[in-house]
């Protein structure tokens, strides 16, 4: 198998973003992915895509095999990793429709989030855990093809599967939050750990619970159809974003690894 340097992880609309693809099956040591890797290519370039929940949307979001995905990417050989995902609002002025690009997490889930948890201890940075370089020529695409762009969000990550109650949306809100998500963590920061670049774009589906007056609680079914109503346009800003990323990083996240590893 060639090497692959760019993924995208994200749900299964997206299969068909892929042209002539190949599907790559593999179990890592931390167990199976979410489903086979498919290999194809957009803009020229030779990228893998893997469905977070499975194709057939069966995984909930805190069984999400966080651990053996980004294993198996890096396996490939990919060094940036571009994540899709359906946010909620909790910030007025990110309004369902809008392109959103993650440059903070704050995480509330428990979940398993480290590939050192045996032999050695590394502790990574994750004070900046977005790509920079990747941020702004997402920014920059979206903007061309005229996009309604948010170029920062800071993103609660819940476990899930449930929505929030309208106390939690208000506490998100009020601890700084823009927009919730419920797969953002860990899979940024085991990214990190294998010195990946990594670009999470959100799609704001509705406002949260009860934060704001005159908004109503969005039901799964109205959520889905504003991700699907977008499908299009984020297959499109996608692509450019592809089309864009440069051969040679200049980002420092090839260096996340470098000093990070404790002292014996
Ligand atoms: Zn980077």
């Amino acid at each position: 198998m060639d090497k692959v340097k760019i993924a995208v992880i994200g749900g299964s609309g997206l299969y068909s973003l892929l042209e002539n693809s190949e599907e790559w099956k593999t179990e890592t040591k931390y167990g199976k992915t979410s489903d086979t890797i498919k290999i194809g290519k957009i803009a020229g370039k030779k990228i893998a895509f893997l469905p977070r929940h499975g194709s057939g949307h069966s995984i909930p979001p805190a069984r999400v095999p966080y651990i053996a995905n980004i294993e198996a990417l890096s396996q490939l050989g990919v060094k940036r990793i571009i994540a899709t995902n359906a946010v909620g609002s909790i910030n007025l002025k990110y309004k369902p429709g809008d392109f959103v690009l993650f440059d903070q997490f704050i995480n509330t889930t428990h979940r398993p989030d480290t590939f050192f948890n045996e032999e050695k201890v590394v502790h990574v940075s994750s004070a900046d855990s977005y790509c920079s370089e990747l941020n702004a020529i997402a920014l920059k695409a979206g903007r061309k093809i005229g996009l309604p762009m948010r170029k920062k969000a800071t993103v609660i990550v819940v476990n899930g599967p449930r929505f929030s109650t309208k106390a939690e949306s208000r506490y998100y809100s009020m601890i700084g939050g823009d927009v919730i998500n419920m797969t953002q963590y860990p899979e940024n920061v085991l990214a990190i750990e294998k010195a990946m670049c990594y670009l999470g774009i959100g799609i704001v589906t509705d406002y949260d619970a009860g934060v704001f007056k005159g908004t109503k609680t969005a039901s799964l079914h109205e959520v889905n159809k504003k991700f699907n109503e977008n499908i299009t346009k984020l297959k499109e800003l996608l692509s450019e974003i592809i089309l864009n990323i440069p051969e040679k990083r200049s980002c420092s996240c090839k260096n996340s690894l470098d000093n990070a590893e404790a002292a014996k």
